[in-house]
């Protein structure tokens, strides 16, 4: 199969790319290197059935030339980080709304398959745990950039489906819950690296807010299984999925964890959400998904638990 994987250079289209190769597959990737790097593809370069382009997706051409050489289509590209919707705003609407149009009117033309990454920052404000596909999304105002994030990877999400329904384009849309490992940047503001990197530089560890906010982490690997199980099954187009672990930690834990893990004697911080991010921001509380439709559908659970994901991202940062 011939693959193309907007974002490829990113942290989780790297692993995709990665593991595409591995399976005996051809892999093309477009990035712009906004957010991600080209030294996570560096190792891919020399491969025979790897290519890459340094471009936007919003060079229409070169899109529609690369959509007709793949059979099908990962969209990753998107603007990430929640440091970086805040301080990017416009970047973060015109970037998610504008490439997601752009990639499923092209893979439309010729009826190519086709992936979109959304994020279960779409839930919002939900108090509804665990979050399931079907309930319904809480945003918050609109005066709060943080939702613009949210909501324009809603829109992404409305346009998947849509273009499914009324013109059988085959769409699969999943919303992915705290992704981390290696060569994930904390650049944007992603809490494990940052308190990777802070705990092995003996630099005080920042946690926002009281630290009694909650996640789940991801394993990246686990969840590039997923994405390729998700597109190996043609009985799910117009579906939305969960890619998630349940292995839910408080931020304030978290940190404690990281530093007893790197045996490091960092001091924690407390940093009010308003210097971290911008005045009146909010946070999401929790996020705990729900990941029954996507076992039911292929069988996928996460493997690796949360001792473990941090310790490949403690040993990555040590080698970096
Ligand atoms: N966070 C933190 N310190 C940091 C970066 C993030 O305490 O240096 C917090 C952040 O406020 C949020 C959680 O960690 O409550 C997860 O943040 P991240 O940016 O990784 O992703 P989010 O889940 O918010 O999209």
């Amino acid at each position: 199969m011939r693959y193309l994987i907007t974002g490829g250079a990113g942290f989780i289209g790297s692993h995709l790319a990665e593991e595409l190769l591995r399976r005996g597959h051809e892999v093309a990737v477009v990035d712009d290197l906004s957010t991600g790097g080209i030294n996570n593809i560096r190792h891919l370069k020399t491969h025979d059935r790897f290519h890459y382009v340094i471009d936007s997706c919003s060079n229409v051409q070169l899109m529609a030339e690369l959509v007709d050489g793949a059979d099908k289509i990962y969209h990753l590209a998107a603007a990430v980080g929640v440091k970086l919707i805040v301080e990017s705003p416009v970047r973060t609407i015109e970037t998610n709304i504008r490439l997601t149009e752009i990639l499923l009117s092209l893979a439309n033309k010729k009826k190519r398959p086709i992936f979109i990454a959304s994020t279960s920052e779409v839930y919002g404000k939900s108090q509804e745990f665990p979050f399931r596909e079907d309930q319904d999304l809480v945003m918050g105002a609109t005066t709060k950039g943080r939702w613009s994030y949210a909501c324009s990877k809603a829109i992404d999400e409305f346009l998947a489906v849509a273009y499914w329904k009324e013109r059988k384009l085959p769409t699969v849309v999943a919303r992915l819950f705290n992704t981390v490992g290696p060569r994930q940047t904390g650049q944007y503001g992603m809490v494990v690296p940052n308190f990777v990197k802070q705990a092995i530089a003996g630099a005080p560890i920042t946690v926002f807010g009281d630290g009694k906010q909650s996640r789940c982490f991801t394993h990246v690997s686990d969840v590039v299984r997923a994405l390729i199980g998700l597109m190996d099954n043609d009985a799910l187009y117009g579906n939305v999925f969960n890619i998630g672990n349940n292995n839910e930690i408080s931020i304030g834990d978290l940190a404690k964890q990281v530093r007893e893990m790197c045996g490091s004697k960092s001091e924690i911080v407390y940093v009010p959400y308003e210097k971290a991010y911008e005045q009146g921001f909010e946070d999401m509380q929790r996020r705990v998904p729900d990941v029954s439709k996507i076992t039911a559908a292929i069988g996928w659970k996460p493997s690796i638990a949360l001792p473990q994901i941090l310790q490949d991202v403690i040993d990555y940062h040590r080698r970096a």
